[in-house]
C-alpha cells in the first residue's frame, strides 16, 4: 500500500493518551480511579436550555439551518461580545461551530499558508499544534515566565518573516493563569507591529477568581486581526452539545466559512436554540458553577500548598498546574498506580516538571483524591 498522508503522520497522538488509556483499563478492572484529568464541569446542562432544545425539537427545529448559525443565535452571540467583551460585533462576524474545537481549527485553515508561522505560548492547550499543521502551517513555541505565567517582551525573539499568526488562551488551560493587561497590550502591540492574525481563545472568560477578563480583540487595532474563539462546553456545562462560535472581521469569517460548508455544513440546529437560551436566559446558573469551582480551587490550592508543592496561580479555568520534583509522566503513572488518581502530566502541554489536575470534580473526589495523593507522596 502507499504511505499515508505525510501532513497527518506529522501530527502526534496527545501525551494525555497514555495515561487516560491506563485509568480506563484500570476502572474496567473494577479500580476506583478517581479521574481530575479530564477537562470538563461536572455540572449537568442548565435545566432551561435543555427544555429549549427540547421545544426546538418537538416544534420540528431538525432540517438544515444557515451554515454559519440560526440567525437567533448568531443575533444573540453578536450582542454578548458586545456587552461583554466590547468590541464590534455584527451578527454576520460570526460563525457557529461544532465546538471551539472546531472553530480554531477552521481559523487556522482561513488563515495559515504552508510554512506559516504560529507562535503557541506554552503551557498550552493539546489541540492549538496540531490544528495548526493540519492547516499546513508551523507552530514556533514561546514559554510564558514560568512563575507569574506571564508573557514579557523576550516573545519578541520568535518573530521572523514568516510569522503570520499568534494563539492566546487566557484564561489557561493548562496553567489556569488569566493575562493581565500588560501581557494582553504585549501581544495587541506584537500583532500591530508585524501585521499578525492572532487567535484568541476566551472560553474560560467566566471561570475567573478576582481578576478581570480582558478581550484581545477590545484592545487598538485587535479588533480588525483578532479571532475570537468562545464556546458553550464551559460556561454552561455543554461539552456534549458541541457548540462553539467565532467572531472575527468579515473577510475572515467568509474564509472560514468555506471551509464549515464543505465539512461539517453547520452545528446541530436544534442544539443552536439551546445555546440560544443559555445566551438570553438567565445567568445565575454560570455564577452558581463558579462559585462552587471557586470553592473546590481554594481547596485543593490550599492542600497542594501544605503539602509543599509550587501551583501556577489558579486565577481561571478549572485547574491546578502543579510544579512537580522529578519527571511528571513517573510521577502521573505513580499516582495512578499507587493512588488511583488520574491527572494528566505537564508534557502533554509543553510543560515538563508540572501536573494539571482538574478541579471540575465534586469536593467529595477531590478531598478523597488528595488524602490519596497525601499517601503515596
Ligand atoms: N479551548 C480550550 C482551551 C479548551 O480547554 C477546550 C476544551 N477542553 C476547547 C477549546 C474546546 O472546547 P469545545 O468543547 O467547545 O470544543
Amino acid at each position: 500500500m502507499r504511505p499515508l498522508s505525510a501532513k497527518i503522520a506529522g501530527v502526534v497522538e496527545s501525551a494525555t493518551i497514555a495515561i487516560s488509556n491506563k485509568a480506563k483499563a484500570m476502572q474496567r478492572s473494577g479500580t476506583d480511579v478517581i479521574s481530575l484529568s479530564i477537562g470538563e464541569p461536572d455540572f449537568d446542562t442548565p435545566r432551561h436550555i435543555k427544555d429549549a432544545c427540547i421545544d426546538a425539537l418537538n416544534r420540528g427545529e431538525t432540517h438544515y439551518a444557515p451554515s454559519n448559525g440560526i440567525p437567533e443565535l448568531t443575533k444573540a452571540i453578536s450582542e454578548k461580545i458586545v456587552m461583554d467583551n466590547r468590541f464590534p460585533c455584527t451578527p454576520g462576524q460570526v460563525l457557529v461551530a461544532c465546538g471551539a474545537k472546531d472553530a480554531i481549527y477552521e481559523a487556522c485553515e482561513a488563515v495559515l499558508n504552508p510554512g506559516d508561522e504560529t507562535i503557541l505560548l506554552t503551557p498550552a492547550w493539546v489541540s492549538y499544534e496540531p490544528c495548526v499543521q493540519i492547516a499546513g502551517g508551523k507552530v514556533v513555541k514561546h514559554a510564558v515566565n514560568q512563575k507569574t505565567f506571564q508573557l514579557d517582551d523576550t516573545v519578541l525573539e520568535k518573530v521572523t518573516k514568516k510569522t503570520k499568526m499568534i494563539i492566546v488562551n487566557s484564561p489557561s488551560n493548562p496553567s489556569g493563569a488569566v493575562f493581565d493587561m500588560k501581557s494582553m497590550e504585549l501581544v495587541a502591540d506584537l500583532c500591530t507591529d508585524h501585521d499578525l492574525y492572532a487567535i484568541s481563545d476566551e472560553i474560560y472568560e467566566k471561570m475567573i477568581y478576582g481578576k478581570e477578563h480582558i478581550s484581545l480583540a477590545s484592545l487598538g487595532d485587535m479588533a480588525q486581526r483578532t479571532i475570537t474563539i468562545n464556546g458553550f462546553s464551559k460556561a454552561y456545562a455543554m461539552t456534549g452539545w458541541r457548540l462553539g462560535y467565532a467572531v472575527a472581521p468579515q473577510p475572515i469569517i467568509n474564509e472560514m466559512s468555506k471551509v464549515q460548508q464543505h465539512s461539517v455544513s453547520q452545528a446541530t440546529t436544534f442544539a443552536m436554540w439551546g445555546a440560544v437560551a443559555a445566551l438570553r436566559g438567565d445567568q445565575r446558573c454560570v455564577e452558581q458553577m463558579r462559585t462552587e469551582f471557586d470553592r473546590r480551587r481554594k481547596y485543593i490550592i490550599s492542600e497542594l500548598h501544605a503539602m509543599g508543592y509550587e501551583t501556577a496561580p489558579a486565577d481561571g479555568a478549572f485547574y491546578a498546574f502543579v510544579k512537580v520534583p522529578g519527571d511528571d509522566m513517573d510521577i502521573a503513572s505513580k499516582w495512578l498506580e499507587k493512588g488511583h488518581v488520574a491527572v494528566t502530566p505537564g508534557s502533554a502541554f509543553d510543560a515538563p516538571g508540572w501536573i494539571r489536575i482538574s478541579y471540575a470534580a465534586s469536593m467529595e473526589r477531590l478531598q478523597e483524591a488528595m488524602g490519596r495523593i497525601k499517601r503515596v507522596g
